[in-house]
């Protein structure tokens, strides 16, 4: 199998819970390929339908309409134990009266492994994990990552094709859900199982995933790297929802000839130029709508010393932030339009702007995005 065959497909996925006025639609038309040997994320905030798809994929539930597929074939009637597919929960339901080894082996010996067979996989599984030397421990006497890690141990014993994580490290401090972050990507790597992975946290998706399914609402608006998602946001949300952006909205201004969008009128009169703007992630141009909202990360607008340029925005510093690493300035364009722009501190540098400074802002083309609300 090459890495980019389709292991999981979800086609035209709708879950309602109920019926009538009151059905919720929990997903809504949602389809969706996940690949071989990738670490693949459901992101979006709490409510979206995240955890509603991964249940679909397990077999927890039934989807109202749509179809959900296992290497082609359907999944739809198959329940989850017959589905070679692991789940890791939030709470790590460990038996408390087994030591870890028999939590291990406990589910190899039910597929009918011969218990010598079982003990070896529940070692090599706890080398894996790193806890070679606790496998005659009570779960109670181990710490919660350490419980965690069993827990992982455990789901990837029989050999899925598939592991589902549900918000797996939630019950853990920042510091230990740091570590097992990258504890997750190398389990993930080492042993080439296509993890699917639910979280609300988008630092933890951008760490972890080869790709990010950004959800709202029982939608998912987009499917992309870490790397595109945050530098080519294709939906308002999905800016807003990972990382800091600046949405600019205003008036579009159409080339005379071309029709395709020039510049975007601020309320207060100013023009951001819009040429060599790529939108959407293509390079065709479309003809321009009336209005639009575009967006800019605060780390690539520039900022210099007011001079008489005729291309730069005029602004003014409303405050600073000093957050060590780097400078936040907050600026106005005019009344009604505000930036937050980011500036990395040099060492011994002094702070180039202060609070009343009036300033050139430079909204770089490449880094434009003009965004479908
Ligand atoms: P969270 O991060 O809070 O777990 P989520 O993105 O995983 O959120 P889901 O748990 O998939 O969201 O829920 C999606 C929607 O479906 C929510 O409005 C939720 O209240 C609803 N829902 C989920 N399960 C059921 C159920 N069994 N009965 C009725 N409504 C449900």
């Amino acid at each position: 199998m090459s890495d980019r065959d389709v292991v999981i497909s979800a086609r035209a996925v709708s879950k309602r819970f109920g019926t009538g006025p009151h059905a919720v639609h929990a997903l809504d038309d949602v389809s969706v390929d996940i690949f071989q040997n990738e670490f693949f994320t459901m992101l979006g905030p709490s409510g979206c339908g995240k955890t509603t798809l991964l249940r679909l994929i397990g077999g927890f539930e039934q989807a109202s309409d749509g179809e959900i597929a296992l290497e082609g074939k359907a999944l739809n009637d198959l329940p989850p134990f017959k589905r070679p597919i692991n789940t890791v929960f939030q709470s790590y339901a460990l038996f408390p009266h087994l030591t870890v080894r028999q939590n291990i082996t406990f589910g190899l010996e039910m597929q009918n492994m011969p218990k010598d067979a079982a003990n070896r996989r529940a070692d090599e599984m706890l080398e894996l994990v790193r806890l070679a030397q606790f496998g005659d421990r009570q779960p109670s006497q181990l710490s919660g990552g350490q419980q965690q890690r069993i827990a992982l141990a455990r789901a990837l014993a029989p050999a899925p094709k598939v592991l589902l994580l549900d918000e797996p490290l939630s019950a853990l401090d920042l510091k230990l859900r740091k570590e097992m972050q990258i504890e997750l990507k190398r389990l993930q790597t080492e042993t080439g199982i296509t993890f699917v992975f639910v979280t609300h946290d988008q630092e933890e998706a951008l760490a972890m995933s080869d790709r990010i399914a950004v959800m709202q609402a029982g939608k998912i608006l987009q499917i992309g790297s870490p790397r595109k998602i945050y530098e080519n946001p294709t939906h308002r949300f999905v800016a807003d929802f990972i990382g800091d952006s600046n949405f600019l909205q205003g008036d579009i201004l159409p080339d005379a000839t071309t029709g395709i969008p020039a510049s975007l009128a601020l309320p207060g009169g100013q023009n951001v130029s819009l040429a060599g703007v790529i939108q959407n992630g293509s390079s065709s141009p479309t003809p321009a709508p009336a209005r639009a909202t575009i967006a800019i990360r605060p780390e690539r607008i520039m900022l210099q010393p007011r001079t008489n340029s005729e291309t730069a925005l005029h602004g003014r510093i409303d405050d600073v932030v000093y957050f060590g690493t780097d400078t936040t300035y907050h600026i106005s364009l005019d009344d009604q339009t505000r930036l937050l722009t980011r500036v990395q501190n040099r060492d011994g540098a002094a702070m180039p702007f202060a609070r009343g400074d009036q300033v050139d802002v430079t909204l770089p083309a490449a880094a434009i995005r003009i965004l479908v609300d």
